[in-house]
């Protein structure tokens, strides 16, 4: 199994297996800034923070959508550094963000999600979950970048972005797709079975690695933090998210094979076997 991947990744996406160069040091691997996890959604947050630090990125920041902060450290990942969304986004060193995890739909989630557009129109943007909502819901002022906005959506998210049924959205995936891609000139992600993704040009690829086993919660948030964790350490677009989406399912078909899954898998283990078939390949 673990062969197939190689043969699979390096053709597809030689980016994501390249070694550490000998004189690397954390600056190497990039700084990521995570606004996610309100009010009784602090996991969400962790999981995609957790995911993204076992990807490899230098620094993982956490900025939670509350009033204040709700936990001084992750015990369990004690290398994130956690911090309020509101000083968070006034950090320079951001070279991509994640943001939505648990974000919430209150005002203080709508104006960092605001911020977020308004400060850093030059950096790339993931938005998953609630910030898809909130996306739907408002009228930001998108001023981003041609392809630095990477769009996360479920297919119920997918219905709410395009204001149809998810019966639509599934009846064509890859239409469905297309059309977010083109209304917010971004990147979409379409997940579920085989998980369609769309460029801001709108090219369509779908991916074929996962399986039922991540259908369960949390799944989602560690997608965002992967996807993020590439594009922070300087990975293409177009490796990063195709090459994230692919190592994601790959770790839950890893799993299965290893008897932990279908049945009982959780994100938290997905995000540790990532971190496995992303060294081996
Ligand atoms: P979310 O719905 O945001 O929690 O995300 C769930 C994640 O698990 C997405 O990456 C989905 O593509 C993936 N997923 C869920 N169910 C399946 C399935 N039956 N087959 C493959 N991937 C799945
Ligand atoms: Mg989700």
């Amino acid at each position: 199994m673990i062969i197939e991947y190689t043969r699979f990744a390096r053709q597809h996406f030689p980016e994501l297996c390249q070694p550490r160069p000998l004189d690397s040091h954390k600056g190497t691997f990039g700084t990521l800034g995570i606004l996610a996890g309100g009010k009784n959604m602090v996991g969400a947050a962790l999981l995609a923070a957790r995911a993204a630090l076992k990807q490899g990125t230098g620094r993982v920041h956490v900025g939670f959508t509350q009033d204040s902060q709700p936990l001084e450290v992750d015990t369990v990942q004690p290398e994130l550094m956690l911090n309020t969304a509101g000083k968070l986004l006034g950090k320079e060193d951001i070279g991509a963000w994640v943001a939505g995890c648990g974000m919430g739909l209150t005002p203080l989630a709508q104006n960092c999600l605001a911020t977020l557009f308004n400060r850093y129109p030059h950096t790339a943007i993931v938005l998953d979950a609630d910030a898809l909502t909130l996306l739907s819901e408002h009228a930001f002022a998108l001023s981003h970048e041609k392809g630095s906005l990477v769009l996360t959506p479920h297919p119920s998210e997918a219905a709410r972005l395009l204001g149809c049924t998810t019966a639509d959205i599934q009846k064509d995936r890859n239409q469905a797709a297309r059309q977010i891609s083109g209304k917010y000139t971004a990147w979409t992600v379409l997940k579920g079975y085989q998980t369609v993704i769309c460029s801001p040009k709108s090219e369509i690829t779908v991916n074929h690695t996962g399986n039922p086993g991540l259908s369960t919660a949390g799944t989602g948030d560690v997608l965002a933090g992967m996807i993020g964790a590439c594009l922070a350490q300087g990975i293409t677009p177009e490796q990063a998210i195709a090459g994230a989406v692919w190592l994601h399912g790959a770790a839950a078909d890893y799993l299965v094979s290893q008897g932990i899954g279908p049945v009982g898998m959780t994100a938290g283990e997905v995000l540790e076997a990532a971190r496995q078939v992303r060294n081996l390949i």
